[in-house]
Parts: C-alpha cells; structure tokens; sequence
C-alpha cells in the first residue's frame, strides 16, 4: 500500500509502465515512505493480474509469493547484518548494525541469477536500499549490470543521501524525488493511522511520519524528555560525568529498544545545536519548537560565534558517529564541545 502523499508519484508509475526505465533512484529524506513504494511498485511490476485501481492484486500466486517473502523474481540487495564488513574495529556498542554494507559478493551473487530468464516469465526487480550502503567496489559492480541491464529487470534504488552515491551511478538510473511530505498530510495521517504520536517526535524527527510514528511505538518520548532534561540541566553539567551516564543510557533497555545507538543520540543533539544557532541568529527553532523558552536562554548565553563553531562542530562529529574509534571518548568530546559552547562547563 502505498501513502496518501505518494499518490502522483503511484500514478506517474502506473502509467510509465509500458517505457518504465530498468532503473529508478528513489531518493528522498529519511522516515516518509520510500521504502513502502518500492515494496508496493514491486509488487505492482510482478502481480499477474493487477487490480482495477492498478495496486497489486494480492491474490494471484505472485502476490502470494511476494508476500510470503518468496517470490523468486524479487531480490533484494540490503546490508548484509552478518557478514563482517571490517568498518567497525568496535563492534560492540550497538553501531554495529548501522555501520553494515552491501557488500560486493552479493552484487555478484545476482549477476547469473539475472542472466537466465524470469521464473515466470515476466519482469523481475531488484531493489537496493538503502543505496548508499554500498561502497565504490560494490557500487561498480552494480554499475555493469546497470550498463547492460538483463531484459525485463527493473532495479529500484532507495537512498536518502543519493549524493553519496557514485556520479557514474546516479547517471544511470532516473531519479524519482520523494520529498517530504507536508506538515498537513503528515498531521492528518498520523491522526489516522499512528493516533498518539506526540507531535514532538515529528519534529524531533524533521517532520518525517513514519519515522515519528516509530519512534513512538518504541518509547522515543521518554528518550526525548531525558535528552532535553541533560541539555537543558546546565550550567553545572560535567561533560564527562554525564557522557558516563549516556553511554550506561545507550545500553539500557529504553535506548535499545527505540532503536537509540550513539549516532542518532549525536544526530538528536546536533539538532538541538541547531536549533540553539537558529535562535543565536534571530531564527526560530525548528527540531524542538516546544523547547523554545529553554533555547532562548541557552542562546542568550552564547556569541554567535560560539553558535556557529559548535554548529560546525557537531556537522563533523555527525560524520564520523558511523564509526567511533571510542565511543566514550566521542561521547566525552560532543559534550565538552557543547558545554564550552553554552558555558556550562567543561575544561
Ligand atoms: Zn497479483
């Protein structure tokens, strides 16, 4: 099924059919849905008798299949959990997951899968998500079945970060953008189908629906209340005294649970960072608009220059929390940054 805000797109899909390209970036910022239209387009290209109003039809034996996760002509290139990718030398502080790749063998894995005809004779589609789990060898290896793409096979790339992705790659599929979708929409369909989900989390999130609406089936509200509890706590915060109660945080039952690992703890604090610059700046706050009155009077603690260097601090560490040499000391060093910054604290 797809979401209410991808109905043009459905169209434009249903409709292309006949000169559909054999490969589609769908690209779009995280938590509204890509991944569902491309689970719902996959089933729509191997249904065998689609309905009236052009959805798979859910009944014939390929909608069976394709539900029952067997369907022999849909493949799927996703990170491989498993397989040791060499990426993490820590492995154990719950990146792990996060920090897994495509990895190149399953590229090749598909090459003589796709060289024989379809099981049933139609269309086959692979779908890569997210994309930019592929590194420049595994993203190579993709870019010659895409050069030469077997007959009938559609791939159907999902990325948030299509930039990320090899040019020579980008080039080759047609991009299909999923921006997102308005504050209305997601309002409405949270009301409908998530009802409860505070609307914190949506703008915790940027306002992404299905993101919001899991964090909240998994207790992000308490997490979310403990973040600005710690941030708003200064001045007096020791930077490292709680950079120790956040990693026994992340390992808690709660954190793990929604899904809580450091990265996305430094992504919640950059946007809080964020929202201090906005404010430093005469903007307004975007990620914890209901935190206003407490922003302001961290904002009014700092220069703009302070504003802007932690700012810019945190657009670096976001970067490498993928992969912390040590977590702890990642932990340790965002926080002494973010206390200098409001005068909190720190060294
Ligand atoms: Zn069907």
């Amino acid at each position: 099924m797809i979401l209410p805000w991808q109905q043009a797109t459905w169209r434009r899909l249903v409709d292309g059919l006949p000169t559909l390209h054999h490969a589609l970036l769908l690209a779009g910022p995280a938590g509204q849905g890509k991944r569902q239209f491309a689970e719902a387009a996959a089933a729509r290209l191997l249904c065998e008798a689609p309905g009236v109003r052009d959805f798979a039809c859910g009944k014939c034996e390929a909608c069976q299949w394709v539900q029952a996760d067997s369907h022999p002509d849909l493949l799927r290139l996703v990170p491989d959990l498993d397989g040791d990718t060499g990426e993490d030398p820590e492995g154990k502080d719950g990146g792990k997951a996060k920090s897994a790749q495509i990895r190149i063998e399953q590229v090749r894995a598909l090459t003589p899968i796709l060289t024989v005809t379809a099981h049933r004779g139609g269309r086959r589609v692979v779908i890569v998500d997210p994309a930019e789990a592929m590194n420049p060898f595994t993203a190579n290896a993709l870019l010659k079945l895409l050069e030469e793409p077997p007959a009938g096979v559609v791939f159907l790339l999902v990325s948030a970060r299509p930039m990320r992705l090899l040019p020579t790659l980008r080039s080759r599929c047609q991009r299909w953008d999923f921006p997102m979708p308005s504050a209305e929409a997601v309002a409405g369909w949270l009301r409908d189908s998530h009802p409860g989900t505070p609307q914190e989390l949506v703008d915790l999130v940027g306002g992404a629906p299905l993101a919001a609406a899991d964090l909240s089936g998994r207790g992000g509200q308490g997490l979310r209340s403990r973040l600005v509890a710690d941030l708003t706590a200064r001045p007096g915060v020791d930077p490292v005294r709680l950079a120790g109660q956040w990693e026994a945080w992340l390992r808690g039952k709660e954190a793990q649970a929604a899904g809580l690992d450091l990265a996305m703890l430094v992504g919640w604090v950059q946007r809080w960072v964020t929202d201090l610059a906005a404010l430093r700046l005469g903007g307004i706050p975007r990620y914890f608009p209901d935190q206003g009155r407490a922003l302001a009077a961290i904002a009014g603690t700092m220069t703009v220059a302070d504003a802007l260097a932690c700012y810019n601090d945190f657009i670096a560490l976001r970067r490498v929390s993928q992969h912390p040499l040590n977590s702890r000391l990642m932990m340790e060093d965002m926080l002494i940054r973010y206390c200098r910054a409001v005068g909190g604290g720190g060294p």
